[in-house]
C-alpha cells in the first residue's frame, strides 16, 4: 500500500516547531485551524526580507524587479498546484475568507432581486456570512442543500437547484466534521440543472480544508471558482488563492479599489487593469507569497497520495478508538473524511476535556468551529475536534486516546444531582471537603480527580443562572451570588464546568461563612499555588479561579 512509502519521521523532522525543547512532547491535533510550517517555508520568508524586500510592480529598480519576478513565479507555481489553465486565473488574497468575500461582492453585484444562492449547512462562517450580507443588500434568496441533523445530503443538491439559481457555493470539506462531498456527483447535478433550467449557476468550491489533504485539479473538478488558504497546507498565514475561470474573471467587476489594480485613473473614473491584477488592490503580502512559493515547492516534492493514505490510517484509528467509548457522542464519520475527529462528551463540558488534554500537551480545539448552524443542528453547542496533518504519528493517536480514556474514567465520578425549580439559593454543604486530603494527593492526576469530586459538592442552581450573576473573565459560564447575615458572608456558585465547580468549592471553603476581614486576610492565591494548581491548570482555568475570587471580594464592597 502506498502508505508504506511515506516516512512520517522524515516528514515531521522538516518542521522545526516540533524539535524545540518545549514542544518535544507536543501532540498537535489542531491542524484544521492551522498547520505547522516546514523550515524551507520559514527560510523563504526570512530570505525575502533579507535579500529581496521591495514593493512589486510599481517601481523598476533591481530589488523591485526581483520581488515582482518572485510574485509572478509563485503565481505560475500556484496555477500548477491547482491545475489552472493559466496564471491569469490565480488571484492572491489574504486567505479563503477574503477570496469568498471578493466573490460574494463581485458576483452578487450583477444579480437581480430574487436570484438564488445555494449553500449548505456544513459551510464555514466564511462561506455563509458574506452571502448573507449580499443577500440582504441585494434581496437575494439563500437556499440550502437538504440536510439530516445538520449534515448536508449533497446527493440531494438538485432539489434546491432551479431557474433562479445563480451561485452554488459549497464546501470542499467541512472543517467541523471533515466531511468531503463527492465532487463528481455535484458536477453531474449542476450539469443536469443547466440542461433543465438553462442558465449557468456558478460553482464555487471552498477548498480551505481540501487543499491540505488532496491534490486539486480545478479543470477536472469542473468548478468555476475555488478558494484556499496557504496556512492550512503548511504555508504561511496572510496568503490565500482564488482560482477563477479566465472568462468569468474577465467579466467580473473588481471588489476592492486602490493601487495596482488600475490601468488609468482620473478624478471621476478609472479604467481597471488586466487579470489577475484587477483583483489585487494594494500591496500584497509579499513575504507570505515568498513563503507560499516554498510551500508549493515543498508539496510538489511529496508523494501526496502516500501522505493522504497515512492520514487516513490515523483517522480510522482515532474513530475506532472513540467509537468504543460510551461516554462520548461521535459526530464525525471515518468515511469521506479529510482528517477530522469530532465528538462531544455525553455529560460534562467539552471545555473541561480540552483543558485536560492541554494539560497533557495535546492540542485539540473545542467550540462551534465557525460552523454554528451545523453544530447546533447536530444538537450540540460545542464539540471537541482533533484534526490530522501528515506529521501526526500513530503514537500521537495512541497518546490522545489514552488521555481521553483517563479523563473519562476521572469524570465517572457521578454528576451532582440537578436541583430543579429551586426558588432561591441555599449555600452548599462543603463540610465533607478536606483541604488536607486534596493536598495529600500524590500526583496531579489524583489531585485533579479529587478536585472533580469537590465539584460534586456544588449543586446545580438554576435560580442563580442569570446574566446579573455571571462572573466576568471566566471562560466557562460561572455564576456567583452572595448574602450577608450579622457581618458574616455566605456565597453560592454554579458553573457548567465541573472543574470550575471544583475550583469554586475550593474558594468557598476559604470564604464562606466568614467575616469581610477574614476573607480579605485569606491568602487564597498562595493556597492555589501551593496546591500546584497554578502550575498544572491551563492559564484560562487559573484565570477562571481568580475571576471567581475577585467577584467574591467585590461583593464585600
Ligand atoms: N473555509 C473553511 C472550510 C475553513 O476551514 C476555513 C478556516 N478554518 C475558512 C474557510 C477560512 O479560512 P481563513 O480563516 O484562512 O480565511
Amino acid at each position: 500500500m502506498s502508505y508504506e512509502k511515506f516516512s512520517v519521521a522524515d516528514f515531521k523532522r522538516k518542521f522545526p516547531l516540533f524539535s524545540q525543547p518545549e514542544n518535544r512532547e507536543l501532540i498537535y491535533l489542531d491542524n484544521a485551524a492551522t498547520t505547522q510550517k516546514p523550515q524551507c517555508v520559514i527560510d523563504a520568508i526570512v530570505d525575502f526580507y533579507q535579500h529581496s524586500n521591495a514593493n512589486t510592480h510599481r517601481s523598476s529598480h533591481r530589488l523591485a524587479r526581483r520581488a515582482t519576478a518572485m510574485v509572478e513565479r509563485v503565481r505560475v507555481q500556484a496555477a500548477a498546484f491547482l491545475q489552472a489553465a493559466s496564471p491569469r486565473e490565480i488571484i492572491f488574497c489574504r486567505g479563503a475568507t477574503e477570496a469568498l468575500n471578493l466573490l460574494a461582492n463581485s458576483l452578487c453585484s450583477e444579480l437581480q432581486p430574487g436570484d438564488e444562492i445555494v449553500l449548505s449547512t456544513a459551510e464555514h462562517h466564511a462561506n455563509l456570512v458574506p452571502w448573507q450580507m449580499m443577500a440582504k443588500k441585494n434581496q437575494l434568496t439563500l437556499r440550502y442543500v437538504p440536510d439530516l441533523a445538520g449534515v448536508p445530503e449533497f446527493d440531494r443538491l438538485h432539489e434546491v437547484l432551479g431557474a433562479r439559481t445563480k451561485i452554488v457555493s459549497l464546501t470542499g470539506g467541512s472543517n467541523a466534521l471533515g466531511l468531503r462531498p463527492d465532487f463528481a456527483d455535484i458536477a453531474r447535478q449542476l450539469r443536469e440543472a443547466r440542461e433543465r433550467f438553462g442558465g449557468n449557476p456558478r460553482w464555487i468550491v471552498d477548498a480551505a480544508q481540501l487543499a491540505a489533504h488532496e491534490a486539486i485539479d480545478v479543470q477536472r473538478l469542473g468548478c468555476d471558482f475555488l478558494v484556499c488558504s496557504a496556512h492550512k497546507f503548511y504555508g504561511p498565514t496572510g496568503i490565500g488563492l482564488l482560482y477563477g475561470r479566465e472568462s468569468l474573471l474577465l467579466a467580473m467587476p473588481p471588489w476592492q479599489g486602490g493601487g495596482e489594480m488600475i490601468a488609468e485613473v482620473d478624478l471621476h473614473q478609472s479604467r481597471y487593469g488586466d487579470l489577475p491584477h484587477k483583483f489585487e488592490a494594494g500591496t500584497s503580502s509579499l513575504a507570505s507569497i515568498a513563503g507560499l512559493g516554498a510551500t508549493l515547492e515543498f508539496l510538489a516534492g511529496q508523494d501526496r497520495v502516500a501522505m493522504a493514505a497515512h492520514e487516513q490510517v490515523l483517522l480510522q484509528k482515532l474513530h475506532e478508538g472513540v467509537a468504543t467509548l460510551p461516554q462520548v457522542r461521535l459526530l464525525s464519520q471515518p468515511q469521506h473524511n479529510l482528517g477530522v475527529l469530532a465528538f462531544a462528551p455525553v455529560s460534562g463540558s467539552a471545555t473541561d476535556l480540552m483543558h485536560w488534554l492541554d494539560g497533557r500537551d495535546i492540542a485539540v480545539r473545542v467550540g462551534h468551529h465557525c460552523a454554528q448552524p451545523l453544530i447546533r443542528a447536530a444538537g450540540e453547542s460545542a464539540t471537541v475536534r482533533a484534526s490530522i496533518a501528515a506529521y501526526n504519528t500513530m503514537e500521537d493517536v495512541d497518546h490522545f486516546l489514552a488521555a481521553l480514556r483517563d479523563y473519562l474514567s476521572l469524570s465517572e465520578v457521578e454528576e451532582s444531582p440537578a436541583v430543579q425549580g429551586l426558588p432561591d439559593w441555599q449555600p452548599d454543604d462543603l463540610s465533607a471537603l478536606q483541604l488536607e486530603r486534596l493536598a495529600a494527593q500524590r500526583n496531579w492526576q489524583d489531585r485533579y480527580r479529587e478536585l472533580m469530586r469537590w465539584g460534586k459538592a456544588i449543586t446545580e442552581k438554576p435560580a442563580i443562572r442569570c446574566p446579573e450573576n455571571l462572573v466576568q473573565g471566566c471562560e466557562s459560564a460561572a455564576w456567583l451570588v452572595h448574602r450577608e447575615a450579622g457581618g458574616v458572608h455566605f456565597f453560592a456558585l454554579d458553573s457548567d464546568s465541573r472543574v470550575v465547580r471544583g475550583l469554586g468549592a475550593l474558594l468557598l471553603t476559604q470564604i464562606d461563612g466568614k467575616t469581610a476581614g477574614d476573607i480579605r486576610a485569606a491568602d487564597i492565591e498562595a493556597l492555589f499555588t501551593d496546591l500546584g494548581l497554578a502550575r498544572h491548570l491551563s492559564e484560562s482555568r487559573s484565570n477562571g479561579f481568580y475571576a471567581l475570587m475577585r467577584a467574591a471580594v467585590e461583593t464585600l464592597q
